[in-house]
């Protein structure tokens, strides 16, 4: 379905990022593979979804949380490939603490690359996907862009502004061929989500187990994680013609949390 189309994936070399990127990649498309990680895993990673597709695949290691850095790799996949088709601002960290113990430089961090960067990618993107006429951006949000959680000020507040960025994106890109849109996961079983069960757990006075269960999986009716591969297929999804008319939508899959 995407062949000829090159996807660029922000934080890609783990979790959610990195299945949206294979499942690109299983649909044909050239990957821009973006995210931190040791060199040896990197080139494994490359090596390992680039069998799977026609496409080509890459890696940039761009820092997120810088502006310069961001407008290099945007300029460099363009180079490449003549244009970013399908952008995915996907990076993201989480830290976890009463709002007036929050850390000022994880506040800063948080909102640069969970919210920040998104400005920018799109900033550099859009002249070529106007140019082409067709244009997919797809910005992994979380359920919390549409409700919060206490001792998350800064994630809650960058998802909540992602939330807006699509919205105003969506409106000024209607008539291009371009549609831009969030999913909004709740809990998905990655190395974000089990580094930040320590603190929680110090936060509440709970044990792990008991913020596993009670904390996690208590937010959501289903009481079962999301898995990667379910939101890669969703990310897939939008960037078919059948899903054309949706733009500016925030989409949870998140096991019934935001019906509550
Ligand atoms: P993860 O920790 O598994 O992966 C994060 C990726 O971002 C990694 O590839 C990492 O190298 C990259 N990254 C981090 N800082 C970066 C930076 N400064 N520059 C470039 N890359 C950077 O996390 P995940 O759970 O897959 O989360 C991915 C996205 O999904 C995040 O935006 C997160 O907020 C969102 N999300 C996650 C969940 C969940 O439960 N896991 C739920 C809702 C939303």
């Amino acid at each position: 379905m995407l062949t000829g189309k090159t996807a660029l994936v922000t934080g890609s070399t783990s979790g959610i990022g990195l299945a949206i990127a294979r499942a690109m990649a299983a649909e044909g498309a050239n990957v821009v593979l973006n995210g931190f990680g040791e060199k040896g895993a990197v080139r494994d990673l490359v090596a390992g979804i680039g069998a799977t597709t026609a496409g080509e695949v890459v890696h940039l290691p761009a820092d997120m949380a810088k502006p310069d850095e961001i407008a290099a790799m945007m300029a460099e996949a363009e180079r490449r490939f003549g244009a970013v088709d399908i952008l995915v601002n996907n990076a993201g960290i989480q830290f976890v603490s009463p709002v007036e113990d929050f850390p000022v430089d994880k506040w800063d961090a948080i909102i640069a690359i969970n919210l920040n960067s998104a400005f920018h990618t799109i900033r550099a993107a859009l002249p070529k996907m106007k140019a082409k006429g067709w244009g997919r951006i797809i910005n992994t949000a979380s359920a919390h862009a549409l409700v919060a959680s206490p001792f998350k000020s800064a994630y809650v507040a960058a998802k909540h502004g992602i939330a807006g960025l699509t919205k105003t994106v969506a409106l000024e890109t209607a008539r291009a061929g371009i549609t831009v849109n969030a999913i909004c996961p709740a809990y998905v079983w990655t190395p974000l989500v089990e580094r930040q069960i320590p603190d929680t757990a110090k936060a509440r006075g709970l044990t792990e187990e008991q913020v596993k269960q009670d904390v996690i999986l208590a937010a959501q009716p289903t009481k079962e994680f999301v898995t990667v591969e379910q939101v890669a297929a969703l990310a897939v999804y939008l960037t078919g013609d059948q899903a054309k008319q949706i733009t500016g939508a925030l989409l949870p899959i998140d096991g019934g949390w935001t019906a509550a």
